[in-house]
């Protein structure tokens, strides 16, 4: 299925970027603070949470993972565990609805991803996602030196040669 994960490409292009995750691990919503910014001091509201690390990241890519619901919803708990959230002296049922919940909360918000290509990379902003990707390199078509200069009526991209290609051929 198609996941989100850890990654440090694209680090830095905003001042307050950070990535304490490890690259590759799976990443999940984690709990926003109330009344925190976008770009607050905490960095909740733009960052993911990796599932092993446990920490935020700004930038995560999509990825194609052979993993199935049943593997998601036990990694889910082990994380959650592991983290602290649920505890085996809570009442086992309301562990049970609250691994589904995030589950369910993970699940929706890689599946947002299915129509964007493999290793795009993303940035969080509150409830936005965007891409986040280099506005220069080599043209997909011509080969030439190019930097990105707009959009065809098809959401193609126009590079300074003028050439349009996708943002699967730009990003590959
Ligand atoms: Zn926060
Ligand atoms: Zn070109």
């Amino acid at each position: 299925m198609r996941v989100l994960v850890a990654t440090t490409k694209q680090q830095g292009k905003r001042s307050n970027d950070f990535s304490f995750t490890n690259d590759g691990e799976l990443v999940r919503y984690g709990f926003d603070c109330d009344g925190e910014d976008v770009d607050g001091v905490c960095g909740c509201k733009r960052s993911l949470i990796g599932f092993d690390s446990h920490k935020g990241t700004t930038t995560f890519c999509i990825a194609e993972m052979d993993i199935n619901l049943e593997q998601v919803t036990k990694l889910i708990e082990k994380s959650l565990k592991a983290s602290g959230f649920i505890s085996p002296s809570d009442p086992e049922e309301e562990n049970k609805e609250f691994i589904a919940e995030i589950v369910l909360e993970t699940l929706s918000l890689w599946k947002s991803f299915d129509q964007f290509p493999i290793g795009l990379v993303l940035e969080r902003r509150g409830v936005y996602f965007s891409p986040r990707i280099e506005k220069s390199g080599l043209c997909p078509i011509c080969g030439e030196k190019i930097h990105l200069s707009g959009r065809t009526k098809d959401n193609r991209y126009i590079g300074s040669c003028q050439d349009a290609f996708t943002l699967e051929q730009w990003i590959a």
